[in-house]
């Protein structure tokens, strides 16, 4: 063993804990040692003495299990890029600043070779009041391989660092960016886990080239990396680093032949640092970074507190959908609104169904707004078939009154792409007892762009089935005249914003004439929506639509409403 030779007998008689000699203590932690992997260690700050397994001093290289002036030992151990990190945090353990210890960092084995390693350990205070750094080092190499991939350091350090500069200095953070590989698990799907960690490390050198060597740049989980701004003085705009990171990409992708594509997106945190937390740092750095990937990837976006408390607003209002669905659809309602048929005199022929939701916490909130998040979080399949089931009853029951009443049903692309609609349809008009005849579904036209083979096939199965499909919104949009060839709509239902237009302009009114023409040339019928004055009509009507809806004739209403002034009520309209 070649422990303690070069400490003399003084040394190895010194009382070091709870009256032990450090021989004794020596001997405990080989002991311990026979029990673990990680390492054990003593690190009496005061004596500046370090006491660790002599396993350890196999793979390290470190002389001699108890090293006394151990600063200049460990510092030929360590990276010396973590170095004064290290150190930095030792003299606060030292000085009773702090009494644990927890840092990732790296050390350099015998071979000289990079080894990450995970340091633990606490105080206590030992013989003649020495403050004793008591604990473990764990190799991270083995445990998580990918630590070692980039060489950078790793989240667990970035928190750490960021917590003492949020604390200590947080004025010297110029910026925070975080940078993530747009197509990070494509290339590890198709070309394997070992192109994705040469992706990574080309990466971590492109940023490491761009910034210069008082910027931190760690690597954080999967794909992603932060770039740290600190120090005196801002070395290069987050944009200028942001624009040189890719065309460093772009280089080393020419140099190797154009072999891998990748690109980047980078979200950006600046401004005053004071008074945030880690925590907050590093959502808002996600969220920067997220908003750049929702914003079509391949670029830098900045951190903006409206965008981001309108985020938060939109997950409140998606909490409170889920609760309110899961407890029976609570405060959720399907309002009615008539459609009038114009053939003939005005007379109704049905309604649509829209649907509405109370929740204390927000007064009366257009669908316009919930619909959209209850489609982001796929609630709109489930709240899709409440729907769907509450408007056929309803339908079948107002048929009573008019046996030809039809009703419609809006329908989200979601619910076309991610659930078997056409099941539910089925399911829905063989339980209700309803004709299929009677029901009509609404499509918006942004919805099904890309048309494929199984909603097309969907489209032939309804039709077969005699449900009419109907175009929603027409005049928004793109107005494709394609989909109405391509796609059997009974009716196409013109935009109140259309139609709005074509009242105020003869230029759009023609417009609108010649469409409407032109739908009827192609087989469908036309509904206009959001007519709210007597003269809107009279003007409109010379447009020749087959249906009208809009305030004009009635209101969206509560289902027992609807039935007392249209079904009930003589003369209605
Ligand atoms: P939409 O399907 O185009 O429905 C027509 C909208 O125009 C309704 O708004 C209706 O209240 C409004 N409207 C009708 N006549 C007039 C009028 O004369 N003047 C004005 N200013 N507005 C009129 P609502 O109920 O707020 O619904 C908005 C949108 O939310 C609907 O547009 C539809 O896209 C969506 N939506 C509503 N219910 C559902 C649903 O059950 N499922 C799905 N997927 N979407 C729904
Ligand atoms: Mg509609
Ligand atoms: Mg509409």
């Amino acid at each position: 063993m070649n422990s303690t030779d070069s400490a003399g007998d003084k040394l190895h008689d010194m009382k070091v804990l709870q009256g032990m000699t450090l021989e004794q203590i020596r001997t405990v932690i080989e002991i311990m040692q026979q029990s673990s992997d990680a390492y054990m260690f003593i690190l009496d700050l005061s004596a500046d003495i370090y006491i660790l397994s002599e396993k350890a001093t196999k793979r390290f290289p470190f002389r001699t299990m108890v090293i006394e002036n151990c600063t200049e030992t460990i510092r030929k151990v360590i990276h010396p890029s973590d170095y004064e990190m290290v150190a930095s945090d030792l003299e606060k353990c030292r000085l009773g600043e702090k009494d644990t210890h927890a840092l990732e960092y790296r050390w350099m084995d015998r071979m000289n070779r990079v080894v990450w390693i995970s340091c633990r350990g606490t105080v206590v205070t030992g013989a003649e009041g020495h403050r004793l750094l008591i604990g473990t080092v764990s190799e991270l190499g083995r445990k998580a391989k990918a630590d070692n991939v980039t060489g950078l350091r790793r989240e667990a350090a970035l928190r750490l660092d960021m917590g003492n500069l949020l604390q200590e200095n947080p004025g010297s953070v110029h910026y925070m960016m975080r940078i993530g590989i747009d197509n990070f698990k494509e290339i590890n799907e198709k070309e394997g886990i070992e192109a994705g960690d040469e992706v990574l490390r080309e990466l971590a050198e492109c940023i490491l080239k761009t910034v210069g060597e008082n910027v931190r740049v760690y690597r954080l989980m999967a794909d992603e990396f932060m770039v740290v701004d600190e120090g005196q003085a801002m070395e290069l705009e987050p944009r200028a680093v942001y624009r040189q990171v890719q065309q460093a990409i772009a280089v080393t992708a020419k140099r190797k032949e154009y072999s891998r594509f990748y690109t980047v997106s980078a979200g950006v945190l600046e401004g005053d640092f004071t008074g945030k937390t880690v925590e907050e740092i590093m959502r808002y750095t996600e969220f920067a970074l997220n908003e750049a990937k929702r914003g079509g990837r391949n670029q830098m976006r900045p951190f903006v507190q409206a965008d981001y408390e309108v985020y938060l607003r939109k997950l409140d209002i998606r909490k409170a959908l889920r609760q309110d669905i899961n407890h029976d659809f609570r405060g959720f309602e399907v309002y009615y609104q008539p459609i009038v048929s114009t053939a003939g005199g005005y007379k109704l022929i049905g309604a649509e169904a829209l649907l509405r939701w109370k929740n204390d916490g927000y007064d009366n909130m257009s669908p316009a707004v919930f619909v959209p998040i209850l489609e982001e979080s796929g609630l709109i399949i489930p709240v899709g078939r409440f729907v769907l089931w509450e408007a056929a009853r309803a339908c079948k029951k107002w048929q009573q009154y008019i046996p030809e009443f039809h009703i419609n049903v809006n329908l989200s692309y979601v619910q076309l792409h991610k659930s078997d609609l056409m099941r539910d349809v089925e399911k829905c008009v063989q339980e209700v007892g309803l004709d299929p005849e009677s029901l009509v579904l609404e499509l918006t036209e942004s919805g099904y762009i890309e048309t494929n083979e199984r909603i097309k096939e969907l489209f032939r199965d309804l039709k077969a089935r005699n449900i009419d499909l109907a175009l929603d919104d027409f005049g928004t949009g793109y107005s494709n005249m394609r989909y109405l060839k391509e796609i059997d709509f009974r009716t196409v239902k013109i935009d109140r914003s259309f139609v709005a237009q074509a009242l105020q302009s003869e230029y759009d009114f023609n417009i609108i004439s010649h469409i409407i023409d032109m739908v009827h040339s192609l087989g469908s019928a036309v509904c206009m929506e959001g007519i709210e004055e007597k003269e809107e009509l009279a003007r409109m009507m010379a447009t020749k639509p087959d249906m009208i809806q809009g305030y004009y004739f009635g209101k969206p209403a509560p289902a027992k409403q609807f039935e007392e002034d249209f079904l009930l009520a003589k003369d209605s309209l």
